[in-house]
């Protein structure tokens, strides 16, 4: 059985498995820990295990090799790119701050190591506020979610600038208002929780707006039983598992990111048994990324 083989494997080499919330569900099944991005990194910190086989896209696995330099991060497939993430390119980094010499660089943890090395700060949608408001500039470059700058936007008066301009998230972005609109209707009595990486008028119009991580927490805490969730439908599964006995609809059946579904339990077993793809990056990127990944770990 492929379940066994792995466990043996993991034991073996002294291998944990992280996993985003995103993942499959048999995938999430088999982790040690499930979490966002955030929890994700403070756990590849953590453990003292010698292999980290990440299950989520490349940024994340990026940022567990960062933080644990002497640990071996392995992603089973390394076609699980995050289109948001390709979005923000050095090249549009490097002319933002040549535009605005004054502004600070807060970038969403959803960027590729090469331009993390340009941030002040990194943030997750769990943290995104908090950290903007913790930083010295009035004017700050943030990237790549528009959605998620207009979500911090609200918060602060200091001005926020979306770089690049129209970066989204694909699969969050294609929630229309028209679905939320049939979701209150087909479930009046639902509280409806959507990420701030949804557009504004979905996000203005949803009962909370939080991170993964703090949707869990709210339809654990809360007393209602029926919850409309605006995210990724793999949250479903772990919310399912966690409030055992409340309902959860998703917002849209279609918000599916297939490069988080790109990780299978075949593709882990052979990452497990070859210690192979490994997440490979250069002494120099690994220093100035690492940087602003630590500052956002201190601040929140
Ligand atoms: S859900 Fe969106 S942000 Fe997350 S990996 Fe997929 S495309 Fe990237």
């Amino acid at each position: 059985m492929r379940h066994e083989r792995i466990e043996r494997l993991k034991r073996k080499k002294n291998a944990i498995i992280l996993a985003h919330n995103y993942q499959r569900p048999e995938v999430q099944d088999i982790a040690e820990f499930v979490g966002d991005s955030l929890e994700l990194a403070r756990r590849a910190m953590e453990t003292t295990a010698d292999i980290i086989i990440f299950c989520g896209v490349d940024f994340m696995a990026e940022t567990a090799a960062i933080l644990n330099p002497d640990k071996k991060v392995l992603i089973p497939d390394v076609c699980a790119i995050c289109p948001m993430a390709q979005q923000l390119t050095q090249e549009i980094l490097r002319a933002a701050k040549q535009e605005h010499p004054d502004a600070e660089v807060v970038l969403y943890v959803n960027t590729r190591a090469e331009s993390k090395v340009y941030a002040d700060c990194i943030c997750t949608s769990a943290n995104a506020r908090e950290i903007v408001q913790a930083m010295n500039a009035s004017t700050i470059l943030f990237g790549p979610d528009r959605n998620l700058a207009y979500y911090v936007q609200k918060s602060t008066s200091k001005k926020i600038i979306p770089v690049p301009e129209h970066g989204n998230c694909p699969s969050h972005h294609q929630i229309a208002f028209e679905d939320l609109l049939q979701a209150k209707a087909e479930h009046p009595t639902a509280k409806v929780i959507v990420h701030p990486e949804c557009i504004p008028e979905v996000q203005d119009r949803a009962d909370y707006i939080a991170s993964t991580s703090g949707m869990v927490k709210i339809c654990k805490e809360l007393e209602d039983e029926e919850f409309v969730i605006g995210t990724e439908v793999g949250l479903l599964h772990r919310l399912e598992k966690e409030a055992p006995g409340k309902r959860f609809y998703p917002l849209s059946t279609t918000a599916i990111c297939p490069q988080m579904k790109m990780p299978t339990l075949a593709k882990i077993e052979a990452a497990l048994e070859h210690e192979e793809p490994e997440v490979v990056l250069s002494p120099e990127v690994m220093e100035k990324a690492r940087k602003p990944i630590e500052r956002m770990l201190e601040l929140s």
